[in-house]
C-alpha cells in the first residue's frame, strides 16, 4: 500500500459544492485516494512525505477530447493555414502510416504534456486505424497510459466512410462495420472498469458524420447501451459539415444525431460550436467539449455568415 502526505500545503482550492479552502494544511493520501485534509495530520512510520510550504494543491484537471497522435503530427508544411477538410484530408496522408509505435510516442508525448500542466485525467479519441498495421492501437495506447500513471479513458474511434462511399478519408484508413463493432465490444471486455478510482475505461466514438456510415453510429449506440459505457463524436465544428449533412443525409448534424439516437446524458459531443439557440435546447443533456485553440487554428468560423 502507498502512503503519501503532502505537508504544510500553503493554499489548498477544492473546487467542492462548498467551495472549501485551507491554509497551512496537510493531506494523506493511500492508494491514489484522498484519505484526510486537515493540519498536522499524524501519519504511520513509512509514508513518504513531501514538504509542500508554498506550494498550492488544485483537484486535476479533466481533458474531455484530445487526439494524442497528432503529437507528432505538428507543424506538417502542406497543412498550415488551412480550414479542418483540407487539413484532414492533407494529414491522412501522413496518418495511414501509423505504426503501434507511432501511436506509443504519441501517447507518450501527449500525456506527458498533459500531466506536466495539471490534467491527471484524460480522454484521447483514436479514429486512424491504417490497413495492414495491427488493430490493437487502443491497447497500445492503455499500456502507455498505465506506464506513465496518468487516469485515461480510451475512445474506441472509427471510421467506415471511405471516399469511395461519398466520406472524406481515404480507404486505407476506414474499417469495415463489422471489425469496429468487435473491437468495440472487445475493448469493454477488456479493460472498461466500472470501479470507483478507475483508471481505465473505454467510450464508443465513431469520428464524425463525414467518416462514418449512418448505420456504424446507430449500432455503436446500440452496443455502448447495452455494454452502459458513454458515446462521444466530433459535431458542429464546422461549417463545411453542416453543408455535408444536408447535402447527404437532408439533415443539420444534430437533426443526424437525434434520429440516430445520440442524444442524451451519456453522449458527449467534440466542438459543438455551430448550434444554434433550439439547438442547445434540443442537447438534453449531451455534454459538449469545447476546443476553441484548435477552432482558432483551422479557423472554423470560415464560411460562416
Ligand atoms: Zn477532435
Amino acid at each position: 500500500m502507498s502512503k503519501l502526505l503532502l505537508k504544510n500545503i500553503s493554499k489548498i482550492y477544492t473546487f467542492d459544492h462548498g467551495e472549501n479552502r485551507y491554509s497551512e494544511t496537510d493531506i494523506t493520501i493511500q492508494d491514489g485516494v484522498i484519505r484526510g485534509i486537515g493540519a498536522n495530520l499524524l501519519v504511520e512510520p513509512g509514508t513518504e512525505v513531501i514538504d509542500c510550504t508554498g506550494l498550492v494543491a488544485l483537484p486535476g484537471f479533466v481533458n474531455t477530447h484530445h487526439h494524442l497522435y497528432q503529437t507528432l503530427f505538428r507543424g506538417i508544411e502542406e497543412v498550415q493555414e488551412k480550414p479542418l477538410f483540407p487539413w484532414l484530408i492533407g494529414l491522412y496522408e501522413f496518418w495511414k502510416h501509423m505504426t503501434p509505435e507511432t501511436v506509443n510516442y504519441g501517447a507518450m508525448v501527449g500525456f506527458s504534456e498533459l500531466l506536466k500542466t495539471g490534467c491527471t485525467l484524460t480522454s484521447d479519441h483514436h479514429y486512424v486505424f491504417p490497413n495492414g498495421q495491427p488493430g490493437t492501437l487502443i491497447d497500445t495506447q492503455i499500456q502507455s497510459a498505465k506506464e506513465i500513471g496518468i487516469r485515461f479513458h480510451a475512445t474506441r474511434g472509427s471510421m467506415s466512410l471511405g471516399k469511395d462511399q461519398g466520406g472524406l478519408p481515404p480507404m486505407s484508413v476506414v474499417q469495415s462495420e463489422s471489425v469496429i463493432l468487435e473491437d468495440s465490444q472487445r475493448l469493454i471486455d477488456r479493460y472498461h472498469d466500472r470501479n470507483d478510482y478507475a483508471m481505465t475505461r473505454i467510450a464508443l466514438a465513431p469520428c464524425s458524420p463525414f467518416s462514418v456510415t449512418e448505420s456504424l453510429m446507430l449500432e455503436t449506440s446500440k452496443l455502448a447501451r447495452a455494454n452502459k459505457v458513454m458515446l462521444h463524436t466530433h459535431l458542429a465544428e464546422t461549417m463545411d459539415e453542416e453543408r455535408f449533412c444536408l447535402e447527404k443525409y437532408g439533415r443539420k448534424p444534430l437533426e443526424l444525431m437525434e434520429d440516430l439516437e445520440w442524444v442524451g446524458p451519456d453522449v458527449w459531443f467534440a466542438h459543438g460550436i455551430f448550434f444554434d439557440d433550439d439547438e442547445i435546447k434540443r442537447l438534453n443533456g449531451s455534454g459538449i467539449a469545447h476546443c476553441p485553440s484548435s477552432n482558432m487554428k483551422l479557423n472554423s468560423a470560415f464560411g460562416y455568415e
